[in-house]
């Protein structure tokens, strides 16, 4: 196959130095990266490659979005802190969610994230042989974790048996780029059987396994009650922490012997400012973790708790909160947030050998964004340019021209190239009136949600 060269006024590496080059290119051998530097280098290097050269852009690698959920409720879910929310909108949308709705709402999500440059989701969903189709068409990398309830109080999820039958047939599939792990909706949505046969399939399929935790005092109260400790010394004491890698969510609410322990135990962080504001949830404290070895990524998670899935907005909020919280405008810099979104949210998921730079040997999933924007004016390269700054504060996921996946171009000046946007979104809007109708049957004949699920598990 023939060596393609894709240039750019600038090159944001993301490697070990955040190096920028100028007049930057990258070779693309197949699905890899042959060759990153100036263009005339790697011209030389390379005399009969093809060359794209695109004026007016940046090249950068493809965001990690670390903590995703596929959906399909935006702008219908407001207003209520967590465990109010998930007891009146989401557990009973789980409750009635079927097949075609799950399978309507990856595709749609999988199209917005590619869109707005997010090459690697990490999307703890239902039903997930339809998200697998999605990816496998719309060309995303994409680690799926089905959201399970492990115990008869929860068992309107999915069941480990899903898991374990989605690991046999999507694991490694799609080239490589779609990926299963285990997973549980929270750690007290499980028995103590669940916990052990959820290690114990992460261990046989060499796994990892992705969580909810720390996200409300309640929760951490809740954790206290059953288990007589804070809630990652909990799961530790479960066994949770036993997987080949361990990817928590949130992590808003940790003491320093949490964070001592998750740097020990090498537990990564999927940090999501957005929904922890909006659902009032508080501060991960993730300069924190960083300073203490923990690799954390950046999440948008769902789409009815963001409300959208643009990771370029959300590496904005994960500087605005830590300056915020900190009172410090010089806490996290932009080069800590834009390594967040890539190599970061890669390590996070143990795949930073793979992908989250733009190194020679690693996957070609890189963007294009667009320099001839007011977002991005004025523009300078090199030592104390802006050009991190604009990419964390200015951007916006629209400005992405090209999006492009193990060397395979998705997203072309601006638009989905894999499959029809105007047909997803039919598509969409074919199932949610069915979906919201049996969710309000649900509600109507159970007290509208009334039962709270905490305390109501032994
Ligand atoms: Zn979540």
């Amino acid at each position: 196959m023939p060596i393609h060269v894709i240039a750019a006024d600038f090159l944001v590496t993301m490697n070990a130095d955040n190096a920028v080059i100028e007049n930057g290119a990258v070779a693309i051998d197949g699905d890899r990266i042959a060759d990153v530097g100036r263009l005339d280098d790697v011209k030389s290097r390379h005399p009969a490659s093809t060359i794209r050269r695109l004026p007016n852009r940046l090249i950068m690698p493809g965001l990690v979005n670390a903590h995703l959920h596929s959906g399909v409720l935006r702008g219908t879910a407001e207003g209520l802190p967590v465990w109010d929310w998930l007891r009146m909108f989401i557990d009973p949308m789980h409750r009635v969610l079927q097949p075609r709705d799950a399978e309507a709402a990856a595709w749609l999500c999988y199209a917005e994230s590619v869109l707005s440059g997010t090459t690697t989701v990490v999307d703890m969903w239902r039903h997930m042989e339809g998200a697998g189709r999605a990816a496998r068409q719309i060309g995303n990398r994409t680690v799926m974790v089905p959201y399970v309830g492990e115990h008869p109080d929860y068992d309107y999820f999915d069941h480990l048996d899903d898991t374990e039958r989605l690991l046999e047939t999507w694991h490694g599939k799609a080239d490589g780029r779609v990926e299963v792990w285990v997973g549980l909706e929270h750690a007290f949505y499980s028995t103590e059987a669940g916990h052990e046969r959820a290690i114990s399939l992460a261990k046989k399929f060499k796994t990892g396994f992705h969580t909810h935790s720390n996200e409300a005092e309640v929760e951490l109260a809740e954790m206290q009650r059953r288990y007589g400790c804070r809630s990652i010394q909990a799961l530790e004491k479960l066994g949770l922490l036993d997987a080949d890698r361990t990817l928590l969510a949130h992590c808003v609410w940790l003491d320093d012997s949490e964070i001592e322990l998750m740097a020990k135990r090498g537990v990564a962080v999927a940090h999501n400012p957005a929904s922890n504001m909006k659902l009032a949830s508080g501060y991960a404290p993730v300069d924190r973790l960083r300073a203490a070895g923990v690799a954390v990524g950046i999440g948008t998670d769902g789409e009815k708790e963001n409300n959208n899935l643009d990771m370029f907005e959300e590496m904005k909020f994960a500087s605005l909160l830590t300056k915020f919280a900190r009172l410090d405008a010089a806490a996290l810099d932009s080069w800590d947030v834009m390594r967040m979104a890539t190599i970061e949210g890669a390590r996070a998921i143990g795949k930073d050998h793979e992908i989250g730079s733009l190194e020679v040997g690693k996957k070609a999933d890189l963007i294009a964004v667009r320099t001839d924007t007011p977002r991005m004016t004025p523009l300078f390269g090199g030592t104390g340019g802006n050009l991190h700054h604009n990419l964390v504060h200015a951007v916006r996921g629209g400005d992405v021209d090209i999006t492009m996946i193990d060397g395979r171009i998705v997203v072309e000046s601006g638009e989905l190239k894999t499959a029809s946007m105007a047909d997803l979104i039919a598509e969409v809007h074919a199932v949610v009136p069915g979906l919201f109708d049996r969710r309000s049957k649900w509600l109507a004949q159970n007290d509208k949600g009334a039962i709270s699920p905490i305390g109501q598990v032994g």
